[in-house]
C-alpha cells in the first residue's frame, strides 16, 4: 500500500480550491480499504472517503488526516426478478456506467447523464435531475461497516433516501465506506420524460424517445448550463449547485408569497418541486441580486447556471466560503429563508 504526503487536493476536486491532504492512500481492492483504515487507526488520523471530489470544498489548510480515494473498479451484470442487476464497483466513473447501462438499453438512469463524480459517490446525497434520483433504481449497497469492522449489505429501505440526504450524510455519516452499488435497471424500459428542459426538448416528437436519444438530450441540457464538465469551460470549475432547494411549511411558503407580492413578484411554480413542497433556490438567489455571471473578486456566479458558485481563477477556499456567507445572508434577509449548501465541506 502506497501511502503519499502532503499531496494537493484541489487538483482532486471540480471546484479546485483547498490545501493538501496529510496522508493520501488510494486503495483498488477492499483488501487496501481495510488496510488504510486500520493505517488511519494506528495513527490515531481522522481520514476522509474522497470519490470523484465533485461534491466538496476543501479548506485552504487541507486535510490534516488521511484522504483516502475509493478506486475500486468492476462491473458485472447478473438478471433478476425481471431486472437487469449492474453491482458496480464504488470507484467506477458515474457517467461511463450511466452510458454503458443506455447501451444496453437498460432504463432508470438515463436522465442522470453527465453527473460528474463516482458511483460510490451517488448514494451519499441520493443524487439526482430531471426527474429521476438514485433512490429509484439502487436495490442494495455494499459497505465497510467501520463500527463493526465487517463488510456489509444495506439494502434500499436501510439507506433512508429522501432528497439530497441518505444515512450516509446523516444519521451514520462517517460510519460507512460504499464498496459497491448495485443498480436494478428496467431492460427495455422507456426514458423517463417528466421535467419541464426535457419535455421542452422533446416537443413535436410522435415516438418517445430511445435511451440514447435522451441521454443526449440531458447532456446537451446539463453542457448550457455548465452542469456537464467540459474541459476549457471555467463556468464548469464549481461544485455544481451550491444551494439546496428549500423545502417550505406552509406558513413559511405563506410568508415568502407575502415578502414576494411586496416587491410585485410572484414565487414561481414548477410541477418537479411543488409536488415536494420545495421552492427554487436559484430563483431566491437571483431575486436577492446575485444573477448569472456575478462576479466577486476571484469567485462568482456562473454565467449560466444561477445556483454554481465557481472559482474564477486561483480562488481560495475561504474566498469562497466568504461569497456563500454573503448570498445566505443576503437571501435571508430579503425573504426570511436559508439556503442550505449542498457540498461537503471538509477541514474547516
Ligand atoms: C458540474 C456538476 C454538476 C453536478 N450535477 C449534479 C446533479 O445534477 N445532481 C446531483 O445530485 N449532484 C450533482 N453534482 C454533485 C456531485 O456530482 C454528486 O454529488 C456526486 O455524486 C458526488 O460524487 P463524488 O464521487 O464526486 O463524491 P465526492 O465529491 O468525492 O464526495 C462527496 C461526499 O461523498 C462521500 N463519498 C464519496 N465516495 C464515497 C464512498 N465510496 N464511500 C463513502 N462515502 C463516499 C465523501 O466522503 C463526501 O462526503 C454535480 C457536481 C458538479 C461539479
Amino acid at each position: 500500500m502506497l501511502i503519499l504526503h502532503n499531496v494537493p487536493l484541489a487538483p482532486l476536486t471540480t471546484l479546485r480550491v483547498g490545501g493538501p491532504a496529510r496522508y493520501f492512500i488510494e486503495a483498488g481492492t477492499a483488501t487496501e480499504v481495510r488496510e488504510a483504515v486500520d493505517f488511519a487507526r494506528s495513527q490515531q488520523l481522522p481520514f476522509f472517503v474522497l470519490g470523484g471530489g465533485s461534491n466538496l470544498v476543501v479548506s485552504d489548510a487541507g486535510w490534516p488526516g488521511l484522504v483516502l480515494r475509493i478506486a475500486l473498479s468492476g462491473i458485472n451484470h447478473r438478471h433478476n426478478r425481471g431486472y437487469a442487476v449492474f453491482e458496480v464497483a464504488a470507484g467506477e466513473d458515474w457517467d461511463k456506467f450511466v452510458a454503458m447501462a443506455v447501451a444496453r438499453n437498460c432504463a432508470g438512469i438515463e436522465c442522470l447523464s453527465g453527473i460528474p463524480g463516482s458511483v460510490g459517490g451517488t448514494p451519499v446525497q441520493n443524487v439526482g435531475a430531471y426527474g429521476q434520483e438514485v433512490a429509484d433504481t439502487i436495490d442494495a449497497v455494499q459497505v465497510l461497516d467501520l463500527q463493526q469492522g465487517e463488510e456489509r449489505e444495506l439494502l434500499k429501505d436501510d439507506c433512508r433516501f429522501s432528497y439530497r440526504t441518505s444515512i450516509f450524510n446523516t444519521t451514520e455519516l462517517g460510519r460507512y465506506i460504499i464498496l459497491r452499488v448495485d443498480y436494478a435497471l428496467k431492460h427495455g424500459g422507456e426514458s423517463r420524460i417528466e421535467y419541464a428542459d426535457l419535455k421542452k426538448y422533446f416537443a413535436g416528437w410522435s415516438a418517445v424517445p430511445t435511451l440514447a436519444e435522451t441521454r443526449e438530450a440531458v447532456r446537451q441540457i446539463r453542457a448550457r448550463k455548465a452542469m456537464l464538465i467540459t474541459p476549457g469551460d471555467e463556468d464548469c470549475r464549481s461544485a455544481g449547485s451550491f444551494f439546496k432547494n428549500p423545502v417550505l411549511s406552509a406558513a413559511q411558503h405563506e410568508d415568502l408569497t407575502r415578502r414576494a407580492a411586496a416587491k410585485k413578484l410572484q414565487v414561481p411554480s414548477y410541477p418537479a418541486l411543488d409536488a415536494q413542497r420545495k421552492i427554487s433556490a436559484a430563483w431566491l438567489v437571483e431575486h436577492s441580486g446575485f444573477s448569472k455571471g456575478y462576479t466577486s473578486g476571484r469567485v462568482g456566479i456562473s454565467r449560466k447556471h444561477t445556483l454554481a458558485i465557481v472559482n474564477r481563477g486561483d480562488a481560495t477556499a475561504a474566498e469562497v466560503l466568504a461569497f456563500k456567507e454573503q448570498i445566505q445572508q443576503r437571501v435571508e434577509d430579503i425573504w426570511g429563508i436559508h439556503l442550505e449548501p449542498e457540498p461537503v465541506f471538509i477541514g474547516f
